[in-house]
């Protein structure tokens, strides 16, 4: 089969959806899906929508408007602010955007009636991440000025940490974003649809607390693809880690010196490796590399060990398995690792899965998958 190869299960990706859905619903908080990990994949996007979530959010307009080409019903949201040249684009492509410039803003509602739309806007607060963000003492002003631009809705407000700086979304952050958006109903005189509060870095907050505030919707990328949280990369309870799979296939195997022999130099990418140990290692060389993935975040099966990468070369310590050219090894991916995946051109993206079978119609700079 071809290789390298991503396998998405789309069943696990809906369960893993479900189990967040129904985790939170119950403290009054809503799951819009973030697609962009995934190349802002229709199917990853259908199956996050049949696992309840009630909108996606991607932080590319180019994913935007592909899941509107195939999905004219369920809300979308651009997650990141605007383009001033792509504003157009987003209001049709978008239902709602995360805000942050006065300018942006006033090309967002000029852009609104050119097209005839109404375009929703959350004002994204700064909390101490130093992403994007308003400072927190002129929140209300700018949502004063919003309320008055007309094509655009101030539908509420939001942040976003541990993104940058790693800043825990804890109980003082999440009090602060609520005591903002009191404020600013007072001023603009009408209730806030929605506040969203963080990304999947805020579970551990909103699991464990006893009052959620204002906050009524997640953002969640990290946890419903590959069932980690961000802050300690731990497996969220009751989450599956596998629904993807990076697949590639064997090309070399042989029994080699652990160290390496002759003077020494930089290697390819400019590092200058340690020599490797005594001893013998029966390695095997994956036809996958940098170009494909991000090797620190490729986990092999037990018993064998990733050794070194360069960019068409993954040299695994294969242990024990019985391991021959033409083998396919099958690679867990973390967060980096699966980005960088679904964006390589050299790897096809495979549905399984009861759901959909394209996963990833073909975006410009990317061979059809
Ligand atoms: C990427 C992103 C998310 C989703 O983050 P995860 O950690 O993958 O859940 C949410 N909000 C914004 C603004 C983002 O950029």
């Amino acid at each position: 089969m071809t290789a390298p190869r991503l396998d998405v299960d789309l069943d696990l990706v809906a369960h893993n959806t479900r189990v967040l859905v129904d985790r939170l619903a119950p403290r009054g908080i809503r799951v819009t899906g973030v697609s962009k990990a995934s190349l802002g994949s229709t199917a990853v996007a259908a199956a996050m929508v049949r696992g309840g979530a009630t909108a996606i959010g991607d932080s590319r307009v180019e994913n935007l408007e592909r899941l509107r080409a195939g999905d004219r019903v369920t809300p979308l949201t651009l997650i990141r602010s605007p383009m001033l040249s792509q504003v157009d684009r987003v209001v049709r492509g978008s239902d709602m955007s995360l805000n942050t410039e006065t300018v942006v803003l006033a090309a967002l509602s000029a852009a609104a009636l050119r097209e005839q739309v109404s375009h929703d806007v959350v004002l994204m607060v700064e909390l101490g991440d130093l992403r994007e963000g308003v400072a927190v003492g002129e929140v209300v002003d700018l949502a004063a000025t919003v309320a008055g631009l007309p094509g655009l809705r101030l539908a509420g407000l939001g942040t976003n940490l541990a993104c940058r700086s790693g800043i825990v979304p804890d109980q003082d952050k999440m009090d602060q974003l609520s005591a903002l958006v009191e404020l600013v109903e007072a001023r603009v005189g009408h209730p806030m649809t929605i506040v969203t509060g963080g990304n999947s870095a805020n579970l551990d907050w909103a699991f464990g607390t006893a009052d959620v505030g204002r906050v009524d919707e997640l953002r969640l990328g990290e946890s419903i693809l590959l069932g980690t949280e961000p802050l300690h990369r731990q497996i969220v309870e009751g989450l599956r880690t596998d629904a993807f799979t990076l697949v590639a296939e064997v090309i070399e195997v042989q029994t080699k010196p652990a160290q390496s022999w002759g003077g020494t130099a930089q290697n390819a990418f400019g590092d200058t490796p340690a020599r490797g140990g005594p001893g013998l290692v029966r390695q095997a060389i994956a036809a996958l590399g940098r170009q494909d993935v991000d090797p620190d975040g490729a986990t092999p099966p037990a018993g064998m060990k990733v050794l070194a990468a360069s960019s068409d070369h993954l040299v695994v310590d294969v242990g024990d398995h019985g391991s021959v050219v033409g083998d396919e090894i099958a690679f867990q991916l973390d967060y980096s690792a699966l980005v960088r995946a679904m964006t390589s051109p050299f790897v096809v993206v495979r549905p399984t899965g009861s759901a959909s079978p394209d996963v990833t119609a073909p975006v410009p700079t990317r061979g059809a998958a």
